[in-house]
């Protein structure tokens, strides 16, 4: 298949050369001049869209992909399917999803998790909003790129999805790290505290498999001095687009809301910027309750 591919970086870098190496001819772009083995480099989005059957999108925010769709939309073709991975606000990925199908384009939000590792390792979740038809058109691809893709509804169910998740994991892991700190004052050794937990009713991914605590239960971003894994600055921005949703549709989430306010602090005002979201645990162990 021919295949156009916006936004070269940690993500759409991997996720476009496991497309090449599963045959795809894939053209690409990204603002940044980022180059992929195997990837033929064109000098602009609409470039890169000419003539493929389907164009993804894995770009930093919902603003700039409002602002590359305007260009690439008219420069596809017709019948043309376009797949934005990025993680965006529902309300973008439902403007371009109206702006696509007026020009008798498909459309499909598929944002993911899984991270650079899952990208690399072709292991994504994607979690997609599009007609059915849409969907099919690219689940072959998100095969390629990733090991599940859920049909989560109509255009902006996939963004919603992953919001939700996001902010469940914020706030779990916000959950995690304070539990810890709390059983560190009480003079609670961390593994046993790791044995307990990971087989009680606390139990959760954030426990169980991305340990906060470093040396404690499976390997992960704590055993690397909280090097990334899933940054602190894109766990608050899913925050925040948690909370944007939220407010638009009413939605009372309190602790989406906190969770929103402790990344905050900690990326903007106690140097998280960089860390690995699980870097909670040592802000939390420095602390008293004042
Ligand atoms: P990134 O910043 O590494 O990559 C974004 C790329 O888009 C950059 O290379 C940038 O140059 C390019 N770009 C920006 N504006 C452009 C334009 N107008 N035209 C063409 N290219 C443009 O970010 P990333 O980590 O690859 O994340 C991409 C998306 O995936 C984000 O929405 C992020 O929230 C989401 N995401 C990231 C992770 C992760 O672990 N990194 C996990 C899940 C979801």
């Amino acid at each position: 298949m021919k295949i156009g591919f916006i936004g070269l970086g940690n993500m759409g870098a991997p996720m476009a050369a496991n497309l090449v190496a599963a045959g795809h001819e894939v053209t690409g772009y990204d603002v940044a001049g980022v180059t992929v083995d195997g990837v033929a480099q064109a000098a602009s989005g609409p470039e890169a869209a000419k003539g493929a059957e389907v164009v993804i999108t894995m770009l930093p925010n919902g603003q700039i992909l409002r602002n590359v769709a305007d260009e690439l939309v008219p420069a596809m073709e017709a019948g043309a399917t376009l797949v934005d991975c990025s993680t965006v606000d529902v309300d973008s990925a439902r403007a371009v999803a109206a702006q696509a199908e007026k020009a008798g384009l498909g459309f499909v939000d598929a944002p993911v998790s899984g991270g650079v590792g899952g990208a690399t390792a072709g292991t994504l979740t994607f979690m997609c909003g599009g007609s059915a038809d849409a969907f099919a058109k690219a689940e072959p691809l998100f095969d390629i790129m990733g090991q599940k893709a859920v049909h989560c509804g109509e255009a902006g169910a996939g963004q919603a999805a992953k919001i939700c998740n996001n902010m469940i994991l914020g706030v779990t892991m916000i959950a995690t790290c304070e539990a810890f700190a709390l059983a560190d004052k009480l003079g609670l050794d961390r593994q046993k505290m790791f044995d307990v937990v990971s087989t009680s009713s606390g139990y959760s991914w954030t426990m169980n498999a991305y340990c906060p605590a470093p040396g404690v239960g499976p390997q992960s971003p704590a055993d690397n001095d909280y090097k990334p894994g899933f940054a602190a600055e894109l766990m608050l921005k899913d925050l925040g687009l948690s909370q944007q949703a939220a407010e638009a549709v009413d939605a009372d989430t309190p602790m989406g809301q906190a969770a929103l306010a402790l990344y905050r602090q900690f990326v903007e005002d106690e140097g998280g910027t960089g860390r690995d979201f699980s870097a909670m645990l040592p802000r939390f162990e420095k602390r008293g309750r004042g």
